[in-house]
Parts: C-alpha cells; structure tokens; sequence
C-alpha cells in the first residue's frame, strides 16, 4: 500500500503536474472537470492528460474508499439502491467480483452511476475514468498487477475478496447521496 501510494499514484501525480505545466488555464480546473471533457485538453498533452489525471483521480477515490474500520455494509438510499438493482447486497459483491476478475491486462472495475438513481458495474482500461463517459464512479478497485503482486502475485480474487472486507463503506454511502444532489 505504501509503495502504491508514495510510488504509483505520486507518480500519476508528478507526471499530470509536468504535463499541465504548459496550460495555466487547465491547472484552475478540478481533475474531474479536465477528465469529463477531455476534448477540451490540447491534443499534444491529450494522452498524458487521460493516463496520468486519470491514474490520480482513480486512486484518490480508491484510498478514499478503503479504511481500517467502520461500516463493511451500504446504508441509507445507497442500501435500497443496491438492493433494488442488485437484488442483495451479496448479489452485488458477487457482481462486482466477476467484473474485477474479469478485466483482461491492467484496469479497473466500478460502480458507477450512470444516471440519477441508476446504478451499474463496469469496467475500464489503463486509467480511464468513468467521467470520461460522462458518468460519476461511486468507488472502484485497481486491478493493475501493481495493485496486488507484491503481496498476492498472481491471485487476483484473494486480493478482490480482502478489498471487500476493508470498503468504508460510511464514506461511500456518503459520497453516493452526494452525487445524487449534483
Ligand atoms: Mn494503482
């Protein structure tokens, strides 16, 4: 975690820095409004923009999705959520499980909402965002080999299955009812 933290990620974060070096007006915007509008971002900086704010973006939500204690099940209107697309909350672990496993090379799997109160697992290649298809990520798993080969080596679902039981799961029911007022 501290390699992946203090190394990868700060990594993603020197380079996007190095990279909006150039673009004044970029660096006034949030990481996620670059992200969402991509298009926007001038073409020769385009690909370091995409890999590089995307890995911080995606990381950041992914710390912030993880903790030591707290909640290890959804509450409030993200519990119905789940249960009403889902059908259960294991339902959904198992879902979410089959999509981790299922990313071929380096990716992520999410749930993302794609609209209001619409609820969804899907995945992504390299550091692309959910934003960047114009939906918001509630929480996703990193399943670059970085993520889990120094501790796991090439058992995928034993590092799925130990992401479960560390979710906050406070902090993304939160963040859920947060995104539905935007
Ligand atoms: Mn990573």
């Amino acid at each position: 975690m501290e390699i992946h933290h203090g190394r990868h990620h700060a990594a993603y974060v020197n380079n996007l820095n190095n990279a909006l070096a150039g673009a004044p007006e970029l660096a006034q915007k949030s990481i996620e409004e670059i992200l969402r509008d991509l298009g926007s971002v001038p073409e020769a900086m385009r690909t370091a923009v995409r890999h590089n704010g995307g890995g911080h973006a995606n990381h950041t939500l992914y710390w912030q999705s993880m903790s030591p204690s707290g909640r290890r099940t959804p509450s409030g209107e993200l519990a119905r959520a789940i249960d009403t697309r889902f059908g259960s909350f294991g339902n959904f672990q198992d879902q979410f499980t089959q999509a981790a496993l299922s990313v071929f090379g380096s990716g992520w799997a999410w749930l993302i909402l794609e609209a209001p109160g619409q609820l969804r697992i899907v995945t992504t290649p390299n550091q692309d965002t959910p934003l960047m298809n114009g939906h918001q990520p509630v929480f996703g798993i990193d399943v670059w080999e970085h993520a889990y080969y120094l501790k796991y080596q090439n058992r995928r679902a034993d590092y799925v299955a130990a992401f479960h039981k560390v979710l906050n799961w406070d902090y993304i029911s939160e963040r859920y009812e947060q995104l539905l007022k935007k």
